[in-house]
């Protein structure tokens, strides 16, 4: 089914976070979509994602409720050819028709990272030039985002809400709540093709340097940023403007 977008007047108030949050504890993903519609319309909700190992879920949920919600893609210079193939191959089979491929500012990358060993030498400020400004820029028009995340990847994500306020704009989890199970259910039920990296022991892709194969037991984004302390790339803890 595809909702029409509805025409949400500049006047009208936004449902504050809480409320969202609080009246979507237990709605499935698709009615948390079709909520972020409804409260801010389609010119102004986007979904950002990485294209990753299972962002085709998120996806196929998302193109169920309308396919033209604007879907915001962060190509950091340092993405696998096989991401930008798999997102190539789910733009035709989800029929997705609004997927906007972001890049890190040119002069930024030349002025701090002009040798590309940043993300060797200093992590955290190479997801800030080609991650965080980037979808800070990219997100200005928005005043909702729908993201991925879900509560059993665990660390900083075992208490997110469905709802939150990223202190710009909403932002909606829709998968929140969802199993492993549930979105394992979503890949084989709609035939999703699956991340080229997936079948080689990759269950979560970033950016090249930054992504290792995971072992039996492990979980599943140990494998970003080995060795390190970090585990998020900022994106959701950034406070956007
Ligand atoms: S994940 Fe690695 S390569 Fe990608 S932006 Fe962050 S530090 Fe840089």
């Amino acid at each position: 089914m595809n909702a029409i977008a509805p025409q949400v007047s500049s006047a009208t108030p936004l449902p504050s976070a809480a409320e969202l949050d609080r009246s979507l504890r237990d709605a499935s993903p698709a009615e948390v979509i079709a909520a972020a519609l409804k409260a801010v319309g389609r010119d102004k909700l986007a979904l950002v994602s990485s294209f990753g190992t299972e962002s085709a879920t998120l996806l196929k949920v998302m193109a169920d409720v309308d396919p033209a919600i604007p879907v915001i893609f962060l190509d950091t210079g340092w993405l696998f050819e096989e991401t930008l193939a798999y997102r190539d191959t789910l733009v035709a089979t989800l029929g997705l028709k609004d997927v906007r491929s972001i890049k890190p500012a040119e002069e930024t990358l030349s002025r701090e990272d002009p040798e590309r060993d940043l993300w060797f030498s200093d992590p955290d400020a190479c997801c800030r030039i080609r991650k965080v400004e980037p979808l800070t820029r990219a997100l200005k028009p928005f005043s909702a985002w729908l993201n991925g995340r879900k509560r059993f990847q665990g660390n900083a994500r075992a208490d997110i809400p469905v709802v939150e306020d990223d202190g710009a704009r909403l932002k909606f989890n829709p998968f929140a709540n969802v199993s492993r199970e549930e979105l394992e259910a979503i890949f084989v039920r709609a035939k999703l093709p699956r991340h080229p990296l997936a079948a080689s022991g990759f269950r979560s892709v970033g950016c090249m340097p930054c992504t290792s194969r995971t072992a039996e037991g492990e979980d599943e984004r140990a494998g970003r940023w080995r060795g390190r302390a970090k585990t998020e790339c900022g994106i959701h803890t950034m406070k956007s403007s």
